[in-house]
């Protein structure tokens, strides 16, 4: 696969899933979390998918597109690993995290802290949606809809 091919999944991968797990978040209450904000495309479709429903999006820095900014109090800059902390027990609805750098060895230790982060920030039912893997006995794997290709991306409820 080239890397525009591997784009061109990741992107519709994300699409798919969130559009696959928005019906049944509205029905929950609970913040949405968005880990990795970047150009702030997932974040937008979120934003559309869920419409009046609190997000707050993380990052290291801004660099988002002037459409897809949060308000002010729902943005949190830094290291996700530490600002995050302060959000375990809020029993999120849904966790969206798109952290992966495409480096096997950097997103391996990426995935020794970011699972058990999210157990901790789902409330029980909640969905954890994730571009790497989330191995962790809290976090049930879901199917992800046909049109995902295995391992691509990944989904979880909070058991
Ligand atoms: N889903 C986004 C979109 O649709 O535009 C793209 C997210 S981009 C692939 C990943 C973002 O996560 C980058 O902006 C990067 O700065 C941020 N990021 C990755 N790891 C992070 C970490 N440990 N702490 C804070 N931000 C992080």
């Amino acid at each position: 696969m080239t890397r525009l091919e591997n784009f061109i999944s990741r992107m519709t991968a994300q699409r798919d899933i969130l559009d696959q797990v928005c019906p049944e978040v509205a029905k929950m209450e609970g913040l949405v979390l968005e880990l990795g904000l970047g150009n702030g495309r997932t974040f937008h479709h979120l934003r559309e998918r869920l419409p009046g429903r609190r997000i707050v999006v993380f990052d290291r820095e801004l660099g988002a597109h002037a459409s897809s900014i949060p308000e002010a109090e729902n943005l949190v800059l830094g290291e996700i690993r530490e600002t995050a902390k302060r959000f375990i027990g809020i029993d999120a609805a849904l966790v969206h995290a798109d952290i992966g750098t495409g480096y096997e060895d950097r997103d391996a230790v990426t995935s020794t802290w970011l699972p058990d982060l999210i157990a901790r920030l789902l409330r029980v039912g909640g969905i954890a949606v994730s571009g790497t893997p989330l191995d962790h006995p809290l976090l049930q794997r879901l199917p992800p809809p046909p049109s995902v290709p295995a391992d691509r991306y990944f989904v979880c409820r909070r058991v």
